[in-house]
């Protein structure tokens, strides 16, 4: 079989690449699962329903809202809290110490005036990270943090992911969170958007009619000298252009002939797995709470957790509530635990949070997703570099989070697979 155009992958990327690419170049999704979204889509437990992972929008491409608002959703302010030895501390931290001892106060905020000056050119996450809060709020919040979120020591860490996404507070803001807790947001994003019915995922859905897909076909070979794709149920297809999604290491893995240059650094190129932890309670949602919270402590394996009834309504039934809790690990830092030991370890750990008892638990659910985030070791953009380049040499686009191997967003990974099409349509 022929198509002009194949997509591999039917995550938001590949779809929108489809999407996009409209009618006029002949394009099919070929997605390994029976859904589409990826990390976008959803599953049910009963009358539950849970996206993987939190998932809200706050986006500001203006192509992605003309897609996203065609569905009716809820705006939420975001409030995170932050889970520290029995304490709950607004979101920033460094901007909201008010929950700590007076004793820990003082070190946190001498820390933070006495912080070590540095130049701009970080040697690595931790320099920076000292260079900007400060030994105390280093040590007991953002190094413990970064081994349960990135797996990774903050030392192999570097540091051009880091935007706007961690807040720098003049120190005036650091002392009036320290003895006030009524500070103002610094969230990143001012304002998060999520539909009001469908999960996540029904903001791609108005796409999703405009695609074409084939479900379960996992792709397991690329020849890309013939410019065929076979599949793991055996069939193939030949194609004109080739567009991916697949994470670099595992769409290089199904090539032929890659010089080992290529395949060795595709093989270096590091990422995080989730456990992604599921539990349905017996008590109605406590609207007073926050959607989602990280935790720091060493002892709980979770890095955060949300409540997807205050996502919306539509996620839990009436009188119920749900939590999905996030655990990371990756090839420097396994994870061998049984689900059941799993499913007990997060048992104790919504009883030590006060979130819920263990006679309110309905289910506990444990999915492996093996891709979450890549990891900004020292080598990633050499090792990025050489595999981008090469499919790049060979007329492969490659898009997405895993396909551009970087920390994007849904609405990022949006317009990745939009450049994409684009690209094609002007050819
Ligand atoms: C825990 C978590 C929380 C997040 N929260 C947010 C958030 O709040 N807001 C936000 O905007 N973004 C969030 N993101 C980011 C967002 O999920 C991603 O940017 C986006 O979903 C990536 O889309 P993608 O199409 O690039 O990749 P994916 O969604 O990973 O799609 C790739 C697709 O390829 C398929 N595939 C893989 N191998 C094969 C094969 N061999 N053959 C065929 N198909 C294959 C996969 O099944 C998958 O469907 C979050 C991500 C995570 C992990």
């Amino acid at each position: 079989m022929d198509t002009e155009t194949v997509i591999l992958g039917g995550g938001i990327s590949g779809i929108a690449a489809n999407y996009f690419l409209g009618k006029d170049k002949a394009a099919i999704i070929y997605e390994q699962r029976d859904s589409m979204g990826g990390l976008c889509d959803n599953f049910s437990i009963g009358a539950f329903k849970f996206d993987t992972g939190i998932h809200l929008s706050f986006t500001s491409f203006k192509e992605v809202r003309e897609v996203f608002d065609m569905t009716p959703y809820y705006t939420y302010s975001p409030e995170p809290m932050n889970y520290y030895k029995g304490l709950w501390l607004k979101q920033p931290i460094q901007n909201n110490l008010f929950p700590l001892t007076p004793e820990e106060k003082v070190k946190a905020v001498k820390d933070y005036i006495y912080k070590p000056v540095q130049a701009d050119d970080f040697e690595n996450y931790k320099c920076w990270l000292y260079s900007k809060y400060g030994k105390y709020i280093t040590e007991h919040f953002f190094l413990p943090y970064t081994e349960k979120y990135w797996c990774e020591r903050a030392e192999n860490m570097e540091t051009s992911w880091i935007g706007n996404r961690l807040y720098l507070p003049e120190i005036d803001e650091v002392l009036y969170g320290a003895m006030s807790s009524a500070t103002p947001n610094r969230y990143y994003a001012q304002e998060m958007r999520y539909p009001k019915e469908g999960g996540y995922k029904a903001f791609l859905k108005p796409m999703l009619s405009k695609v074409n897909i084939n479900l379960n076909k996992r792709a397991v070979k690329l020849d890309s000298s013939h410019k065929l794709v076979e599949f793991e149920d055996g069939s193939k297809v030949y194609y004109e252009n080739l567009i991916s999604s697949l994470p670099l290491p595992a769409l290089i893995k199904i090539m032929k002939d890659v010089p080992s240059a290529v395949k060795e650094a595709s093989e270096n190129l590091s990422a995080t797995s989730l456990i992604l932890i599921s539990i349905g309670l017996n008590v109605p949602q406590d609207e007073s709470k926050s959607i989602w919270f990280y935790i720091y402590d060493k002892d709980f394996l979770p890095a955060r957790a949300y409540y997807p009834g205050l996502k919306s309504k539509s996620n839990i039934p009436s009188h119920q509530s749900s939590l999905q809790f996030e655990i990371y690990y990756s090839r420097s830092k396994p994870l061998s635990m049984r689900k059941e030991a799993l499913a007990e370890h997060l048992i104790r750990v919504i009883e030590k949070l006060k979130l819920a008892n263990r006679k309110d638990v309905l289910f506990v659910d444990i999915k492996n997703i093996p891709y979450a985030n890549v990891i900004f070791d020292k080598k990633l953009y050499f090792n990025r570099n050489l595999v981008r380049q090469y499919l790049n040499n060979l007329g492969i686009q490659s898009i997405g989070r895993f396909g551009e191997w970087d920390y994007l967003w849904s609405d990022q990974s949006f317009m990745s697979g939009k450049k994409a099409a684009e690209k094609l349509l002007n050819m």
